[in-house]
């Protein structure tokens, strides 16, 4: 495996394989690794000749009094994990080989950025495609590796590639989870014993809409309660929102029809963990 911190490095390595024919698959992260990640660099690894992983805390997504200082790091581990999952190349740039400059040139989505995290946090996705669309950009022509745990990024990330005409594949895997059915998330070190005890009902609260969905339930806002009700039951979570909508476009325009989603955030302490869940109508 190549580790790898500048720019120009990563492009030349990766022209050098697609001009070799050899296709690539990305798997963007913010580091300290978990199987979540993992999953995806698995299934990069084993759909694609060449895998590359990126590991960059980007601050332009974090606001003011977020997390960005603390956002848990381990480099060595990660490297190691990658390593032997068969990776070819580490990009692990720097905050300066990123952004040299004060950015003047964001990229901002609007339509499936708009609602949920964008009103919990309306800098966020802006942030986020701001430094995917330049990773895309240092990365070149491939497949790009994203987990439905972020739902709302994959649509955000799925819009700019298509406005943009970004050559990219944006693949979706499925949310790996701890055997008590909570997200597994870099977030979940914030949580304190108690509150880890209760994390796991935001995977009950989506288990309850998507019973209600099964049994007749078309009424976005019957489906809200339902999720919430359930969230109340844990008295250290502050609900941020349980919606269901539309999976596409995020959402509802009447009854819920066709792939529908559930996503649901909540604050526990110091942790603001986001989990989602989809059904077919
Ligand atoms: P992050 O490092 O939090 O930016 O996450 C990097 C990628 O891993 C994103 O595409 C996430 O959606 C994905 N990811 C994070 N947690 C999970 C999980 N529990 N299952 C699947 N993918 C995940």
């Amino acid at each position: 495996m190549e580790t790898i911190t500048t720019i120009p490095e990563v492009r030349e390595w990766l022209d050098a394989e697609r001009r070799a024919g050899r296709g690539v698959g990305f798997v963007p992260t913010m580091g300290y690794l978990h199987p979540g990640h993992l999953s995806l660099v698995e299934t990069a690894v084993k759909e694609n000749p060449v895998a590359v992983v990126s590991i960059f805390v980007n601050p332009l997504q974090f606001a003011e009094g977020e997390d960005l200082g603390s956002y848990p790091r381990d480099l060595a581990a990660d490297s190691a994990q990658c390593e032997a999952l068969g990776v070819d190349y580490l990009f692990v740039p720097s905050v300066e080989e990123m952004y040299p400059s004060p950015v003047a040139t964001v990229v901002k989505v609007s339509s499936v950025a708009a609602p949920l995290e964008g009103v919990a946090r309306p800098h966020h996705f802006a942030g986020v495609a701001t430094v995917v669309a330049k990773l895309f950009s240092i990365v070149g022509g491939c497949r790009a590796y994203f987990g439905s745990k972020d739902w709302q990024q994959v649509c955000v990330v799925r819009r700019m590639v298509s406005d943009l005409s970004i050559p990219v594949d944006v693949v979706a895997c499925p949310t790996v989870r701890e055997p008590d059915g909570l997200a597994m998330s870099s977030r979940n070190v914030y949580l304190s014993a108690e509150e880890r005890a209760q994390a796991p009902v935001l995977r009950a609260a989506l288990d309850a809409g998507l019973d209600a969905i099964s049994a007749g339930e078309t009424d976005s806002a019957a489906v809200e309660a339902v999720m919430e009700a359930v969230v109340d039951r844990a008295d250290l979570a502050s609900l941020d929102y349980a919606a269901a909508v539309q999976a596409d476009s995020l959402v509802s325009d009447g009854p819920l029809h066709g792939e529908v989603r559930l996503l649901v955030a909540a604050r526990f302490g110091r942790a603001r963990l986001i989990d989602n869940d989809g059904a077919v109508i």
